[in-house]
């Protein structure tokens, strides 16, 4: 119970836990210091009043006070701002190393841009949205022409492109080898798919730099809605079909969901029993 308070105390009170810059350690020393003081004040008071009832002190009550609340007062103070200094330092140097940790653990080290960990985070946080996927077209070609350090170069680009083309409250993350995820909040269906659109076109009309040569990538994207319903994985699923059906109908393009529904939708009769999305995409491009 006792533990409890004065643990209460010092994380809600002292303020502790809030401490990340030099003006809030002197603070927290300066709180800590007068209270240890008016405590220390107290005990000695209590001490010396005893004393003098039984007999003990030597010199006059009043005196013995003065003296002894004014050594605890000095000592009391200055011993305690000195540790709280250095107890503070610790605890703010701890807190920084802490965030600089969960922002490296939150990051992808190539482009920069949040991790897939982090990413699922802040789908997981959001209610509404669309969570767009994106995928370099052809990456391997561009691995095998101009090497790994140029295919490298070109996830740099990109993740640059999409970060001068999408501002918070977005989120931009690379989920994995050469695909990108954008979480897109506040935005409707229609403007979802224009800012997916704006992406593509940015993207396959800016050449790259990489490696003393000059290339242009295209992108094929899946975009889905997120809604309260959906979890990462189920709106990730929807997104990925739409990408793959990008991806068949020949690429640089992106599709939301709902094409690829009223595509099937539209085959009457369906095209053959059991058709997959690869089949219709193709369907798609040669019709
Ligand atoms: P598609 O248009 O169908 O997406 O074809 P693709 O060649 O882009 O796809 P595929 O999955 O066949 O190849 C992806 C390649 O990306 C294979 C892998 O070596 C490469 N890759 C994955 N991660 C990295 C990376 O971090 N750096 C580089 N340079 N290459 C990577
Ligand atoms: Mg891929
Ligand atoms: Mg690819």
């Amino acid at each position: 119970m006792l533990k409890k308070r004065i643990e209460a105390w010092i994380i809600n009170d002292i303020g502790l836990t809030e401490m990340d810059n030099w003006n809030q350690v002197m603070r927290f020393a300066l709180r800590l210091a007068m209270r240890v003081t008016a405590v220390a004040v107290v005990m000695v008071s209590c001490i010396l009043l005893a004393m003098d009832k039984l007999g003990w002190l030597i010199i006059p009550l009043p005196r013995g006070l003065l003296i002894g609340t004014g050594i605890a007062s000095v000592v009391g103070f200055n011993l305690t701002m000195i540790c709280s200094v250095y107890l503070g330092h610790a605890v703010v140097h701890m807190a920084r190393t802490r965030l600089e940790f969960q922002q490296l653990s939150r990051t992808d080290m190539l482009s920069g841009l949040l991790n897939r960990r982090a990413f699922i985070d802040e789908v997981m946080a959001t209610e509404r949205g669309h969570l767009l996927i994106i995928d370099i077209d052809r990456f391997k070609q561009i691995n095998d022409r101009y090497g790994h350090i140029a295919g490298d170069d070109v996830i740099r680009n990109i993740a640059r492109l999409f970060l001068t083309a999408i501002e918070p409250p977005h989120r931009l993350a690379r989920i994995g080898g050469e695909e990108f995820a954008i979480l897109l909040i506040g935005l409707d269906q229609a403007e979802a798919i224009a800012t997916a659109e704006r992406l593509r076109r940015c993207v396959a009309t800016t050449p790259v730099d990489v490696q003393n040569h000059t290339i242009t990538v295209t992108l094929s994207g899946g975009l889905a809605d997120l809604t309260p319903l959906r979890d990462f994985s189920a709106a990730y699923a929807a997104a990925d079909k739409a990408l793959y059906f990008a991806k068949a109908g020949g690429r640089n393009r992106m599709h939301h969901e709902s094409e690829i529904r009223h595509y099937i939708l539209d085959q009457e009769p369906p095209l053959f029993p059991g058709a997959g999305i690869l089949d219709l995409a193709v369907a798609a491009q040669s019709s």
